[in-house]
């Protein structure tokens, strides 16, 4: 397979094949993130596609999962994402699910029925950034879009049928916003009710206007103690009806699974303990955490 460097994927896709239907991210704005900072954006063609699927279908044809990269894959043109699924149907016919990023610009950008034509194609899953819930935070970041908007493009994603895994970042509203941060993050979430919810904590990557910030010291990051409180308080202003909860990915401090609402006064309990009794329950070390 021809990937070209750098690339990411979701930590629930690490054994997934990364196939990159786009190259770098068209917003590429957003001050905390360091991914496609260096890289151009582009849309690869069709022939470039299909080449990478037929290099890897011999020595991969029992694969189940494919990703399709890179940071806003779903802002390619839909007749070019249908075209890509249905090929990979045909190619791999064990493929269980076919994933992708999706920024929220790009699901508003698309009608409701090319959205279903995508999902009818085999993508099932589209993985939002959500990042806050705050407009001020959401401004601060430059993430460039409201807390509406990020609403509608959620909804609209799992209206067209897909399942939506979306992405919050603790301590992005530093030591000053951190309970509007979780307050307007917990409302958000609530409105979206998506199909995964996967906490990130925040770490500032160099080169980035929030590593600056940071340097300046006019933006201050919570220690652990204050990001397992935001967390804490986050969850207690989710009201979901059946979301998977995940803190799974390498930057927290602690890892939580459960399902919003059910498991909520279980997690609540261990941030509680943890937070009360910090010799009982021990947290990541900031040295193994990652990005
Ligand atoms: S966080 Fe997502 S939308 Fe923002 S610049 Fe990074 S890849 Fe692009």
């Amino acid at each position: 397979m021809h990937l070209e460097p750098p690339v990411f994927r979701p930590p629930s896709e690490a054994f997934s094949l990364i196939l990159q239907l786009s190259l770098g991210c068209r917003h590429n704005a957003c001050t905390f993130c360091g991914m496609y900072r260096d890289k151009k954006f582009r849309i690869k063609s069709w022939e470039e596609i299909k080449n990478d699927i037929d290099t890897c279908v011999e020595q991969l044809k029992d694969i189940n999962r494919i990703f399709l990269a890179d940071g806003d894959a779903l802002a390619a043109p839909t007749e070019l994402i249908q075209d890509t699924a249905s090929y990979l149907s045909g190619m791999f016919p064990g493929l269980d699910r076919i994933s992708m990023y999706a920024g929220p610009k790009d699901i508003l950008g698309k009608s409701f029925d090319e959205l279903k034509e995508i999902r009818s194609s085999g993508i099932k899953l589209l993985y939002l950034g959500v990042e806050s819930g705050s407009d001020q935070i959401l401004n601060a970041v430059c993430k460039g879009v409201t807390s509406q908007q990020m609403i509608e493009a959620g909804r609209k994603a799992l209206q067209a049928g897909f399942e939506l895994s979306v992405t919050v970042i603790n301590g992005l509203g530093g030591t000053e916003l951190w309970q509007e941060h979780a307050c307007e993050t917990g409302k958000v979430l609530t409105n979206i009710d998506p199909t995964y919810i996967g906490a990130l904590t925040l770490m500032v990557v160099p080169n980035t206007p929030l590593y600056k910030k940071v340097q300046q010291g006019t933006f201050v990051i919570p220690d652990s103690r204050g990001i397992l409180k935001e967390l804490q308080l986050l969850i207690e202003n989710i009201n979901a009806t059946n979301s998977v909860f995940r803190t799974n990915h390498a930057s927290n401090y602690l890892p939580l699974r459960g399902v919003l609402n059910r498991d909520k006064a279980t997690i609540l309990r261990i941030l509680d303990k943890a937070i009360t009794e910090p010799e009982k329950i021990p947290l990541r070390p900031d040295y193994i955490r990652g990005l």
